[in-house]
């Protein structure tokens, strides 16, 4: 049996106490959880966040796991969205020593246990389930598995930037040009078909996580690149996702 067969099921509510937080800028906030009775994720799970204001109202988001599973925290990375409810008040509020409600892991499609040939394509903060699989195969030893493509607008607007670069992820600006290693430049663009083809080869799936928009595009060029429909995972984290 592999880790995605062996997927925990839903849990019930329990509580995360913040233990570490990280704002990144204006844009995006780093949360560090402990978790009573945890159970272990997969990477690709994620949690239900849900906030309690003192006259019972609640609020209640998902939240994709950063973590490995091996980490004893569970970590997730929020982006602030301007008005938005339950990202705000944790860019804006959250503290150590907060208690959460969270229920988790869920998820049983979006996941991989480290046997297959996969890419990953995300756009802005869609690369959160990403990390979790790319640490889980820096562990494992598995990373020949796992390639990974980033996109942002800017390289400030893309969470784990670092750690993406050193993973050996590809990452393409679409408002900033980047410098390549052979010393020329990758002109400010979307992805093109082109960079996803060597990807793409050999590959048995592929995640795509990102926007509604973002994951509408990937999913025409991953078919341009010869990619079947059938072997493409979609998580969508807009406001229809
Ligand atoms: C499975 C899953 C995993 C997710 N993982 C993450 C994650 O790891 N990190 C993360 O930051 N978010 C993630 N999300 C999105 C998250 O659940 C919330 O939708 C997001 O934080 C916005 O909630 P809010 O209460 O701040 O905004 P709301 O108050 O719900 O919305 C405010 C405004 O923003 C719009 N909006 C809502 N969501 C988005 C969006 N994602 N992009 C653009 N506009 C939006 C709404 O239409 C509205 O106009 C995930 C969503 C899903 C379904």
């Amino acid at each position: 049996m592999t880790a995605e067969t062996q997927q925990p099921v839903a849990s019930s509510w329990t509580t995360g106490t913040v233990r570490e937080v990280e704002r990144i800028g204006d844009n995006f906030v780093r949360l560090r959880l402990e978790v009573a009775d945890r159970t272990d994720h997969v990477p690709g799970q994620h949690y239900v966040l849900r906030l309690r204001a003192p006259d019972g109202y609640t609020a209640q988001r998902s939240y994709s796991i950063a973590s490995d599973p091996d980490d004893p925290l569970v970590e997730l990375l929020v982006e602030c969205l301007p008005r938005g409810e339950v990202s705000s008040f944790l860019h804006e509020v959250a503290e150590v020593g907060d208690e959460f409600e969270l229920r988790g892991p869920i998820g049983r499609w979006f996941v991989w246990g480290g046997t297959t040939p996969s890419l990953c394509v995300a756009g802005g903060s869609g690369v959160v389930p990403f990390v979790s699989m790319m640490r889980y195969a820096r562990r494992t030893g598995t990373e020949p598995l796992l390639r990974v493509v980033a996109s942002a607008q800017h390289r400030d607007k893309l969470p784990y930037a670092d750690e993406l670069e050193s993973y050996g992820a590809f990452i393409a600006l679409t408002r900033e040009n980047q410098p390549l290693p052979d010393g020329s430049e990758r002109v400010a663009a979307h992805i093109y078909p082109e960079e996803i083809v060597p990807l793409a080869d050999g590959i048995e799936r592929a995640y795509v996580c990102g926007s509604v928009g973002f994951v509408s595009f990937v999913g025409r060029i991953l078919g341009e690149a010869g990619v079947r429909s059938d072997a493409v995972r979609v998580e969508q984290f807009g406001p229809t996702g």
